[in-house]
């Protein structure tokens, strides 16, 4: 098999996609969802287990009041109503990595619904996209199909992820195109993670994102039959997945089948879906309420406790730090990129001169040499507080932005902070007026037109012979110096 030929843009367009995510969240407890046992990624093949994880019969599960916390605080985030009273449920299948027969779950009632997240459009809008429900359960264990000698024959199991805490976060059918599944992506995990309820870790398993799909005639009533697309690894995964799927059910139509209900599985490698199991209807869970927890009740009271703690989120930080600090959007974009670099640089911006400016020197100055080496923020030698004391310097005046870029420089070439190679390095200015007036004469003797249209009016002029004057000190005039004598002599 191979990719479906390019359909022509006049028979795709005929089609509208419908596009719903199923997102899984591992929740960042010390402990598992209903036992004591570490919640730990990475530990020796199950260790991390007991009797209740197990479901060894006599077992007893008790919710983990953390995980209700995060599982709480994560929906309050993504604008979700929390019921007040929410039922535990067990969703029962057979699989090796599931020894209790049954996932602890949320079905009728699940413990939050009606949320939404606003992804930007390519017009430059925003599009709201609703979320269903937001419910707790369990994660299974782990088949280990390859690694051992044996592996050809054998399936190993691990597990040390049977019970950990998980939130599933379903989004109504309202995305359109695999751009908006990416935004939307993106967002939800921005939020967790100013939340931090999750490490969102993909490589881990702690965010995995399932996509139904289906394709209709532009203007039919129904919904066509969906395709899902399970467990794929990177929300750029998710993207190729999604036009990958939109393509070949659109084939599928045009060449007069019918698309199957089904799972189908990513190849990333291939660029391509394959069929994993028919999905004929709905599998019978047989969902019934688990017998063994109380029906889960949420306090008004708890409620709003939580909603209190919810940090400033990313879209409000966003728009907040655009007004707060004159940034344009994509600028305001990097700098909540994460909490963590959110909050740096609001604590070292706030204790310099010019919150703008260091604003503009991280991004334009410290950014673009870290770009250019492909590094990484954490990985800059220049601190934020280094960054404070550079652009302080520059408001004033003690250094030009010609000598602050040669500090950068020598930042990176050494891989020092800016305190110490301005310290070891700070450059001779000449602050001594009548060496200036001098360079200054001889630059308005040399230039009698510009003398004369400053004289007539133009006072941008100015702007000239102050660039005139710091290219023949070689950049070591005072700038503020040199801007207050230039004015003085022309006017004189
Ligand atoms: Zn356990």
């Amino acid at each position: 098999m191979t990719m479906p030929a390019a359909l022509a843009p006049s028979v795709l367009c005929k089609y509208e996609p419908v596009i719903g995510l199923e997102v899984h969240v591992q929740l960042l407890t010390e402990t598992k969802a209903f036992c004591g046992c570490a919640n730990h990624f990475g530990s020796a093949p199950n260790t991390n287990i007991c009797p209740v994880c197990l479901g060894l019969p006599g077992s007893l599960p008790v919710l983990n009041a953390k995980a209700l916390e995060f599982a709480t605080l994560a929906s309050l985030a993504i604008g979700c109503e929390v019921r007040e009273r929410s039922i535990f449920a067990r969703k029962n299948y057979f699989y090796p990595d599931l020894p209790k027969g049954y996932q602890i779950s949320q079905y009728d009632k699940p413990l939050a619904e009606r949320g939404f997240i606003d992804v930007p459009t390519a017009d430059g809008g925003t599009k709201r996209i609703g979320i269903t429900r937001l419910h707790m359960e369990e994660d299974a264990g782990k088949s280990i199909h390859d690694g051992f000698a044996d592996s050809a024959t054998r399936t190993y199991l691990d597990l040390n992820r049977c019970g950990t805490p998980l939130v599933e976060i379903v989004s109504e059918p309202d995305i359109r195109t695999a751009d908006e599944a990416f935004e939307y992506l993106t967002r939800l995990k921005e939020i967790l993670l100013y939340t931090r309820v999750s490490d969102c870790n993909m490589e881990e398993g702690s965010l995995r994102c399932d996509a139904n799909v289906s394709v209709r005639l532009k203007g039919a009533p129904q919904f066509g039959t969906k395709a899902e697309v399970k467990n794929v690894n990177s929300f750029r995964f998710v993207r190729a997945a999604i036009e990958y799927e939109i393509e070949r059910q659109v084939e599928v139509l045009e060449s007069g089948g019918h698309v199957i209900q089904e799972s189908r599985l990513w190849n990333a490698a291939e660029g391509r879906t394959y069929s994993m199991r028919s999905k004929e209807q709905a599998h019978d869970y047989r969902y019934f309420p688990e017998p063994d927890l109380p029906p889960l009740i949420v306090s008004h009271e708890y409620l709003e406790r939580k909603r209190a703690e919810l940090p400033e989120l990313p879209e409000a930080r966003r728009a907040r730090m655009i007004a707060e600090y004159e940034l344009n959007p994509k600028d305001a974009a990097t700098l909540t990129s994460s909490r963590e670099f959110a909050d740096r640089f609001e604590a070292a911006a706030r204790t310099a001169r010019s919150p703008r400016r260091v604003a503009n020197l991280l991004l334009s100055e410290v950014g673009g040499r870290l770009n250019a080496l492909g590094l990484e923020q954490e990985q800059s030698p220049v601190s934020m507080a280094g960054i404070v004391l550079a652009a302080d310097l520059l408001d004033e005046g003690k250094i030009s932005s010609k000598q602050l870029k040669q500090l950068f420089d020598v930042c990176f070439e050494k891989g020092e902070d800016f305190a110490a190679v301005y310290e070891r390095e700070k450059p001779e200015q000449i602050t001594d007026s009548s060496a200036l007036e001098a360079m200054i004469d001889e630059v308005i003797a040399a230039n009698p037109k510009q003398v004369e249209q400053y004289r007539a009016g133009k006072r941008t002029m100015a702007g000239f012979f102050v660039g005139q004057v710091m290219k023949a000190s070689k950049g070591q005039a005072n700038p503020g110096l040199l801007n207050e004598l230039v004015t003085r002599k022309l006017d004189g």
